[in-house]
């Protein structure tokens, strides 16, 4: 068996491992790059496979940066099968509709002004046509179970504990054994289970996100959550939160069901401003067989807990230009969670001047976008082709993480047996050597970083 390196080498977006296996080529993930404009060009250029001659299609989860590309893979050839678990499915297909849509009306707004300035019209990266053909060819599996993805090449997903779906991937074939961890999440996350433990392989591909650091106690964060909440209302302005329609968003309103009392969230008008974040809760509704303890018994006191009193989902444009006018009160959860798309830049762009306006980082912000570039206390942004100047108060809560950290990814190892040679994929090269250091220091293996286009044995 071996391992072409095709995405999220040195970097935390565009995940993408190719696999040749009993004579097969197998693409495990086939994610969206994301970044500022320039890096998203990326999306566009020739893979580096024929997707024709791809048999079959494997997915970790339902993040963008997972599966943003999968429509743009049937578009130019792959007619295989795509296998995932059944959330991510499900996730999968709100994700990449949406995905199609911002493409399709952005490249719709663009090619107005190219028209008027006489310059040849652009094409979307792929349109909700092509994600519709692509999820066409999903086949959702149940975790644990062993199938075949082609003749002689066997897979199972486990549990890996990051989002609702989402799977660290077992690959048998010729005789060995690869496990690719996909993305993996940290013990203790609410309503999801911790991640399954992987029973020895021959060869490790690990993300390492957070490799080179290690998370505040969730309890603590959760806390200081509540505090920010509690110093936010009585500074009296709004709360900005860019959170990933899947993952963080659901985690926060866990939290505000929970402390729904000792924190006065009932106080707040919360909008979780996404045209498809109404369809990710109802996702979470139907796949409750895939909670955790905690999250069983919350469910079983209240049902829905996370459509609180005072949760407006907000769908359409004018509803969420309608938030607008609100100076001071509200709690913004919108996307990207980057924020170099979506909704959130609207809010930050009201917001972002306000001294008595807290923007909360609650995920991974990558290089490039404009989410690291807030994180990284800059003082002006563009946004809109408008200058802002930024006084709103911006927090950091890194415990929050759908990805573990460099204790929970050592852990992680330790547990499919410590011993298999590790590529390290999905992280940035500080973390990526930090991690790699750590994970030779403890188990004496051999890791090694991933480069784009490097092809491996396993
Ligand atoms: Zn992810």
């Amino acid at each position: 068996m071996q391992v072409q390196f095709c995405g999220a080498n040195g970097e935390v977006t565009g995940s993408s491992h190719l696999l040749q296996a009993g004579g097969h080529q197998i693409l495990l993930d086939c994610g969206m790059i994301q970044g500022n404009e320039e890096t998203e060009r990326r999306n566009a250029e020739p893979f580096p496979f024929d997707a024709s001659r791809i048999d079959a299609l494997v997915l970790s989860h339902a993040h963008i940066d997972h599966i943003g590309r999968v429509p743009l893979l049937v578009k130019r050839g792959f007619r295989g099968p795509i296998y995932a678990q059944e959330a991510t499915a499900d996730l999968a297909r709100i994700m990449l509709e949406d995905a199609a849509s911002i493409a399709e009306s952005d490249v719709a707004r663009d090619n107005r002004k190219r028209q008027q300035q006489g310059l040849p019209l652009l094409q979307p990266l792929y349109s909700r046509e092509d994600a519709r053909a692509a999820l066409a060819r999903m086949k959702p599996q149940p975790y644990d179970e062993e199938f075949e993805v082609a003749p002689g090449v066997r897979v199972r997903l486990r549990d890996a504990g990051h989002i609702l779906g989402s799977a660290a991937v077992e690959v048998w074939a010729d005789g060995r054994k690869l496990v690719f961890s996909g993305d993996i999440g940290p013990r203790g996350t609410p309503i999801l289970r911790d991640p399954a433990d992987v029973d020895g392989a021959d060869l490790v591909l690990m993300e390492s996100t957070y490799g080179n650091r290690l998370h505040r106690p969730r309890g603590d964060t959760v806390a200081e959550l509540g505090e920010l909440f509690a110093a936010a209302w009585n500074s009296g302005g709004n709360v900005v939160i860019p959170a990933f329609a899947v993952g963080r968003s659901q985690e926060l309103l866990y939290w505000m069901a929970e402390h729904y009392d000792d924190w006065g969230i009932g106080r707040f008008r919360i909008f979780l401003d996404s045209p498809m974040a109404g369809k990710v809760l109802e996702v979470y509704e139907r796949h409750a067989e895939l909670f955790d303890s905690e999250a069983r018994a919350l469910w079983a006191r209240r049902p829905n807990p996370l459509r609180l009193p005072n949760l407006q989902v907000t769908e359409s444009v004018a509803e969420s230009q309608a938030i607008n006018a609100l100076h001071g009160g509200a709690i913004i959860i919108a996307g990207s969670g980057m924020c170099n798309g979506g909704r959130i830049r609207h809010h930050l762009r009201q917001n972002l001047g306000r001294r008595n306006a807290h923007v909360l980082f609650v995920g991974y912000q990558a290089e490039g976008t404009l989410g690291r570039l807030l994180v990284d206390g800059v003082k002006k942004v563009k946004l809109f082709g408008e200058v802002i100047e930024v006084h709103a108060q911006r927090h950091t809560v890194g415990g929050l993480s759908a990805h573990a950290d460099q204790a929970g990814l050592l852990d992680w190892y330790g547990r499919t047996g410590g011993r298999a040679p590790v590529w390290l994929v999905h992280g940035e090269d500080l973390a990526r050597e930090a991690l790699a250091e750590r994970l030779r220091q403890r188990y004496g293996s051999k890791v090694q970083l991933s480069r784009p286009g490097m092809t491996v044995t396993v």
